[in-house]
């Protein structure tokens, strides 16, 4: 793809300028088109407000090398998740997509499955085919011991009916932009996933902040979904990952905290997605490089200082 070669490569700052804080957004579309000409200018952005680790989700084929060159290059601070999401699972092409999927979980390291789910938001006459991809993809990821992204709207107990069956040690992830009441956090996490918790928790109506002090915040992380989503006061505007400071804010707020907390928090917890799972067998595998990489980001020692 095009749209980062013509561009030099800029300097990327192994501390940010202005703050000690590394804050990690665990779901953020950066080779969107809504970024354009921009999207440098953004990652700056992003760097100097200490979100120094950013986790990108897949959608489908088409963006796949948008991602690989976003990776190229920003190597420190960019992981790839890979995945189709529900809304692109579609009769003509949804084997074709899910083969995509799976020759690149077997060729690159991706560090997630994702975005994966179940929305009859826009579509419900798919939902036989997206239960089956969804589930097809959850056992790809646990028979690599990865995380999976899970995206899930106006489909709360379809999502659980999948998850529930498919429920094993090996299943872990989190749940992206968590909108769910305070039950429905309980079974997410009682499943084996933490809450992906983005802008919405900043918006007047958007619920899930009357309960957040109810849930651990071991459960936590932060997310924003660029370039949607985006918290107050940025609502109903483009959303860009630095804006994972302002859901930080928000989160110190109702845990009663300082920002920096919730910061080195959250980025532990996206770090050890795994916990509270038996792990023992995990790492037993030929110590490929693969295996190293993995090893060491689950180990928290993967973070943008220490990445080599
Ligand atoms: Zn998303």
């Amino acid at each position: 793809m095009k749209f980062l070669e013509s561009r030099k490569v800029s300097f990327v700052p192994l501390r940010p300028k202005f703050t000690d804080m590394i804050l990690t957004d665990t779901h953020t579309h950066l080779y969107s088109e809504e970024f354009g000409t921009e999207r440098d200018a953004m990652m700056q952005r992003a760097f100097e407000a200490g979100v120094q680790r950013l986790f990108v989700p897949s959608i489908d084929s088409s963006y796949t090398q948008k991602m690989l060159d976003l990776e190229a290059h920003y190597p420190h601070n960019v992981f790839l998740m890979m995945g189709l999401h529900p809304c692109y699972v579609k009769p003509e092409t949804f084997e074709k997509e899910l083969a995509w999927v799976e020759s690149q979980l077997n060729s690159h390291t991706y560090y997630a499955v994702g975005e994966i789910g179940i929305d009859l938001y826009w579509d419900k006459t798919t939902l036989a085919i997206q239960q089956a991809a969804f589930r097809q993809q959850i056992r790809w990821a646990k028979a690599r011991k990865l995380p999976i992204n899970i995206h899930c709207r106006d489909a709360f107990d379809e999502v659980f009916d999948v998850l529930e069956s498919e429920s094993s040690a090996e299943l872990f992830g989190i749940f992206h932009c968590f909108t769910g009441d305070f039950d429905q956090a309980q079974r997410a996490i009682g499943l084996g996933m933490k809450l992906g918790i983005g802008g919405v928790a900043t918006f007047k109506n958007g619920k899930i902040d009357q309960f957040l002090n109810q849930i651990d915040i071991e459960h936590i992380v932060l997310e924003t979904d660029a370039p949607y989503l985006a918290p107050v006061p940025h609502r109903g505007k483009r959303n860009e990952s630095s804006y994972t400071v302002l859901v930080a804010q928000k989160l110190a707020e109702i845990y009663g905290c300082t920002v920096a907390e919730i910061a080195e928090k959250t980025t532990e917890n996206s770090k050890n997605i795994r916990r509270g799972r038996n792990m023992s067998h995990v790492f037993s595998l030929v110590e490929s490089e693969l295996v190293i990489k993995r090893k060491d980001f689950y180990a928290g020692a993967y973070s943008p200082v220490t990445k080599k």
